[in-house]
């Protein structure tokens, strides 16, 4: 072992996961870090994304407790001794984690590193050791854990902001937002004049809605059974909504084109909703997937379906550039944006799936 020859560890708190869906826990642990490429990250604020819920209801019970959190922002606290970029004091913006060795990451595609899903679902580094060790607990969830007071990142998922705006508005840039915005503006290059279906309008699908609406994309469709989120989808791009509890999908979408759509945005994760996607498509059309299942093209006369993770995005590039078409009124996000206390993370997450909450973001310490 080569890495620092005195291993610091501080006191944390941390929202831990001990049984299968909850209820997350406040508990006191013990950090070690950071080592030398790592960063320490007081958080300030955290988001709450659908995949810390996934985790948090499909959790296994003989593993061991975890901490989860992937959408976090804070200042930073205490950089090991290879990192260059940073510094004490800077306000950053956590995302997913990538390796940064394997080819994907060094063409600059750090979203197919190869090591994607240790790195980001392995709940250890990548050479297997665990910070939280000591209080038998596993963290290191997208290389952040940010349910917690402090997180170890790294400079490849770290992304510095300008002090100018409230961290904990900046929080959910990491995953959600990116993931949606990403996929209409990056993965699928979405040109003036394109129509585009999203299907569901949670934080994901609302930030393709906006993204579209950037692009030019026309008609936009937002498809959801819940007509609260339907309005927004309508005030923040979409040009007309699809209740998909009380109207027939396939033949409105026929109505509103005249023909199928061009793409579809898949946030549901629902089988019949994949199928549906593919049905209401215009030959070359394609349903980007972004539930974690990959694609096909073997589908009659070009039409194809791709997974997308983080919306292809470079989080040190495209959170900058999100941050910027937020300023400027183009990416309203802080819409859909609810506001929690820490010791609040169960009631946040029960609001959050019921579809009372679009985006909850947990306010963990002051700036
Ligand atoms: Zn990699
Ligand atoms: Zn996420």
């Amino acid at each position: 072992m080569n890495h620092d020859s005195v291993v610091k560890v501080q006191k944390i708190k941390a929202a831990v996961l001990r049984k299968k869906g909850g209820p997350l826990k406040i508990e006191s642990l013990e950090m070690e870090g950071p080592r030398d490429e790592e960063v320490l990250v007081r958080l300030v604020a955290s988001g709450i994304c659908h995949t810390d819920i996934a985790f948090c209801d499909g959790w296994e019970e003989a593993d061991n407790a975890v901490v989860l959190g992937h959408e976090g922002a804070g200042v930073v606290e205490r950089v090991g001794k290879k990192v260059k970029n940073l510094k004490r004091g800077d306000p950053v913006v956590l995302s997913y984690q990538s390796c940064g060795r394997c080819r994907q990451c060094r063409s600059g595609h750090p979203a197919h590193c190869q090591h994607f899903y240790e790195a980001n679902f392995g709940f250890q580094r990548l050479d297997g050791s665990n910070a939280l060790q000591r209080s038998g607990v596993r963290g290191h969830f997208f290389g952040q854990s940010s349910f917690a007071t402090h997180s170890l990142a790294s400079e490849r998922n770290l992304v510095k902001v300008s002090k100018d705006l409230p961290l904990e508005v900046l929080a959910p840039l990491g995953c959600g937002l990116q993931t949606g915005a990403g996929t209409v503006i990056n993965s699928l290059g979405i040109s003036k004049g394109a129509s585009l279906a999203v299907f569901g309008t949670g934080a994901v699908g609302l930030a393709a809605v906006m993204a579209a609406r950037l692009v030019g994309s026309h008609p936009i469709m937002g498809v959801d059974m819940k007509p609260k989120r339907l309005q927004l989808a309508l005030q923040l791009g979409a040009t007309h909504t699809i209740d998909n509890r009380r109207q027939d999908v396939a033949a409105r979408i026929g109505d509103i084109t005249g023909s199928g759509v061009d793409y579809v945005v898949e946030t549901t994760a629902s089988p019949q909703m994949h199928q549906l996607a593919i049905d209401v498509l215009n030959p070359h059309g394609v349903v980007a997937l972004l539930t974690g299942e990959s694609g096909t093209d073997s589908l009659p006369e070009g039409r194809k379906t791709i997974g997308i993770i983080q919306g292809d995005a470079v989080p040190q590039h495209f959170i900058p550039k999100l941050i910027e078409l937020y300023k400027a009124g183009y990416f309203p996000f802080d819409r859909l944006l609810k506001f929690y206390d820490f010791g609040d993370i169960n009631k946040a997450i029960a609001d959050s799936k019921r579809g009372d909450t679009i985006k909850p973001v947990l306010r963990i310490s002051e700036v």
